[in-house]
Parts: C-alpha cells; structure tokens; sequence
C-alpha cells in the first residue's frame, strides 16, 4: 500500500489523540479528520466551572490549533457509512474511501429522554455541567441557593465519567457549608439510577464514608424521568435494584421537590452510529474490548467514549487506548497479527470537596491501578492538584500531541 489511507470520524479527545499518535509512529499516512466543531473543549474541566474554579472559555481551544501538521481536516459531520463499501458519507454528501476506518464521534447526551428537561435547562436553578452553554449556570445556581433541596441526579450506565454527577453534589455541599444558616437549611438528595455509589468496589468504600461525614441524602436505583419546573419537582421511576431484591417489587414513582437541581442526562451512541453496520445492539461501535478493533469489519476500529467496550467512559482512558488502536491498526494495514492489549484502564479523579480528590484509577478486572505509590483510596490536597492543574496541562500538551501514556514507563505497566 503506497500511502495508507485513515479516515478518523471525529476530532474531539479520541479523535485528535489517535491522528498525533498515528503520525508519530509513521509519517507517510495519509490521515483525515472529519469533525464539524470550531471549537474543542477539554470537558473534564466542566466541574470546576461549575463549582466556580473555572471559566468555561479556560476549557477551550481552536480546533484548527489542535489539529497535527500534515492532517487533513474536512469540517464535516459524518452522515452515514457504509463498512461494505470501506466508504463514510459527510453532510455535503462527499464519499470518502478508506483503507482504515477510526471512528471517534463521541457519545450523544439524550436530554430530550427526560420529560421537560431541555426547555427548563439553564433557568430556574436548573443546571448541567453536562452541557458546555449551562456548566457556569451550575456555579450561579450554587451561588444563588438559599435553602432547601439540592438534587443531584445520575442516570443509568454507560455515561461519560461515571464520577461527574457526584463529585458537584459534594462540592455544592462545600460552598453551603461555608455560611452555618445555609448550611442547616441545605438538604443535598444524591439521586442515582445505579444500585450503589460507584460501580469499582475499592472506591464505592470510601466514598460512602464520605456520603455519611456530610450526611448527604443517597437514594439508589432512582431514575430521573420528568422534570416539572413550574412546581420544581422532579419525578423518577425508582426501580428494584435487582431480581432478588425487593422480590415481587414493582417499580414506584417518587417525586423530590427541588430548590437546585443539577441533572447528568441520559448517554446514547450517536444516532448516524447507532443506525449503522457498525453498531452493536447497544448502539455502539461493536469492538473488541481488548483489540480495539471492530468485529465483523477488520479495518475498522473504535476509540473513546463511542466504542462500544465495558471500561469507564472518560478521557482517561482514551490514554490508555491509544497506543493499542495504534499499533494494532498499523498491524492490520501490514497484514500482521494484532498482539496489542487494552487492559481497560479508565481514571475518574473523584473530587470529594474543594482540595480533595480520591484519585480513582481502574482496570477492566476492576483492580486499582494507580499511577502514584500512594494509597489510592485516600481523599488527597496532592491529587486536587493534579485533578485542577496537571491533568489539563498534560491534556494540552500531551495527550493531544501524541505523546505516549505516562504508564508505559512505569514497571510492570502494559498499556
Ligand atoms: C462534565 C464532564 C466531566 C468529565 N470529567 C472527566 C474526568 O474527570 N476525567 C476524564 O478522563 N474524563 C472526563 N470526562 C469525559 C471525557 O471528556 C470524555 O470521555 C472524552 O472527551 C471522550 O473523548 P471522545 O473523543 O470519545 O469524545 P469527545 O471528546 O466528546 O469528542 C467527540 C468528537 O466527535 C465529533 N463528532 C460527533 N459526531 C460526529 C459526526 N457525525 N461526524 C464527525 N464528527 C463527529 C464531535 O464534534 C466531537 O468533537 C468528563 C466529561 C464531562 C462532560
């Protein structure tokens, strides 16, 4: 093959990271991105302009300025692909071919999946740190609380950063406690739709015992399905949380009324993914968890929240993927075995307060495995820095410049 052709659908976290990383490893790709947006923004930095730490433009960068010298940008939405045919179809109805398919667009948020919700987000103490136009309302509806109900909401799995509807409730729950009045008129409701706090056992331990020191309100297995903004309530389908629980117990409605309410929308694979030959039933790209590469297409392969594997949907793990997506993919261009491993790492930096995070780094076995020699299960000021400052600088710097992953230098470390 004289000039391999790769076709990367979507420029965002995935999408970048893939094309710097590919360009590294070999200069005579021809490599494509196609991404619509202007803009790109780092969105594990959304809390903290939510809890106030940040402005929302400190999140952005020009997506001209990231994409890698020697890439091809076509400022297009993918409309529709054709694996059969190794064609994607854009907007303007261009048919671009390749010889390998990286698909990155993403995850979609389903606002419209909860009744009421789109046309109240943004007003009336109704916030998102989801969404890039409502995450600085989340810090005004913080600052505007005098009492009351703050309910925090989660939906069910899979979402982007599992740990994000959370960490808000814990540091509202902060800022109310700096005035005694408000903080002993402030009830916070943790509402979520999973059966317990997080879903990886070694930091569901700690992070109940943080639940209980700030006496947060935690009600489990409680889907948000309305939201009803001229009486401020909110209703959810509280559901058995498993067969054996609750045996014979039928889902029931409760409605909490709210003073804030901050909502993490239900996550789906977006909809020109969903309705393709590449999907699998879930909507997502049906990919090998370990390979990266898709099953039924061998020149195709899925990175970032869009693919459709079992880790914990964050940035982070885009990390870890990378160099396996990497190396296998230029395995297949050469027809040789694909022996690269994704292990499944994923991090969630859980921010328990101001200046204090438990740095939640995990595998597909569930097993920590953390970057530091400390114990990762302690809230720590050392990882609140790394959360606010290092993390973005690394993101800027390296990660979006194909850097390799931190890890592979560490011993005993395969990613
Ligand atoms: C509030 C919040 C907090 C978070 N906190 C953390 C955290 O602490 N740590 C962490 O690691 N991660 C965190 N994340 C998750 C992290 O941001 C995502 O996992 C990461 O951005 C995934 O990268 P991606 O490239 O798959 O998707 P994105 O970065 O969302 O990029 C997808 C890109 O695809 C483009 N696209 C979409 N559809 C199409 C199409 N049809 N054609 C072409 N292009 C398309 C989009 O425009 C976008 O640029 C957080 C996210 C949020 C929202």
């Amino acid at each position: 093959m004289a000039q391999p052709r790769i076709l990367i659908v979507g420029g965002g976290a995935a999408g970048l990271t893939a094309a710097s990383q590919l360009l590294r490893a070999r200069t005579d790709l021809a490599i494509t991105i196609l991404e619509p947006a202007e803009d790109h923004y780092y969105q594990p930095g959304w809390t903290l302009v939510g809890a106030g730490v940040f402005s929302l433009e400190q999140t952005r960068r020009r997506e001209a300025d990231l994409i890698p010298a020697g890439v091809t940008w076509i400022r297009e939405a993918a409309a529709g692909f054709d694996p059969d045919a190794a064609t994607v179809t854009t907007s303007s109805g261009q048919r671009l071919t390749y010889d390998a398919l990286v698909v990155a667009t993403g995850l979609r948020l389903a606002w419209e999946a909860i009744e009421g919700l789109p046309a109240a987000l943004g007003s009336g103490a109704v916030c998102s740190n989801y969404s890039r136009d409502h995450a600085a309302y989340t810090w005004e509806a913080i600052q505007a609380f005098r009492g009351g109900n703050a309910l925090f909401t989660c939906p069910p799995m899979p979402i982007k950063c599992p740990g994000a509807p959370q960490k808000i409730a814990y540091l509202a729950h902060d800022v109310f406690q700096r005035d005694p009045a408000l903080a002993a008129k402030s009830h916070v409701i943790y509402a979520t739709a999973t059966p317990g706090i997080f879903g990886v056992p070694t930091f569901a331990a700690p992070l109940r015992e943080v639940v209980k020191r700030k006496g947060i309100d935690a009600r489990y297995s409680h889907v948000l399905t309305a939201i009803r903004p001229e009486s401020k309530e909110a209703v959810f389908r509280v559901q058995p949380a498993s067969p054996n629980h609750g045996e014979g117990e039928e889902p029931r409605q409760e409605v909490i009324p709210y003073d804030l309410l901050h909502v993490t929308p239900p996550m789906a694979a977006p909809e020109v993914v969903a309705t393709s030959p590449l999907a699998a039933a879930s909507g997502f790209v049906e990919v090998d968890q370990y390979s990266l590469q898709h099953k039924r297409y061998a020149n195709v392969f899925a990175i970032g929240d869009v693919a459709g594997m079992p880790n914990s949907k964050t940035a982070a793990a885009v990390r870890g993927q990378a160099p396996v997506l990497v190396a296998n993919l230029l395995a297949q261009l050469q027809g040789r075995p694909l022996e690269a491993r994704y292990d499944g790492y994923s991090c969630c930096p859980l921010i328990t307060g101001y200046g204090k995070v438990i740095m939640a780094e995990f595998n597909y076995e569930q097993q920590p495995v953390p970057s530091f020699p400390l114990d990762p299960t302690q809230e720590r000021w050392s990882m609140w820095v790394v959360k606010k400052d290092v993390l973005p600088w690394l993101y800027w710097n390296r990660m979006l410049r194909g850097a390799p992953h931190e890890r592979r230098y560490m011993p005993g470390v395969q990613v």
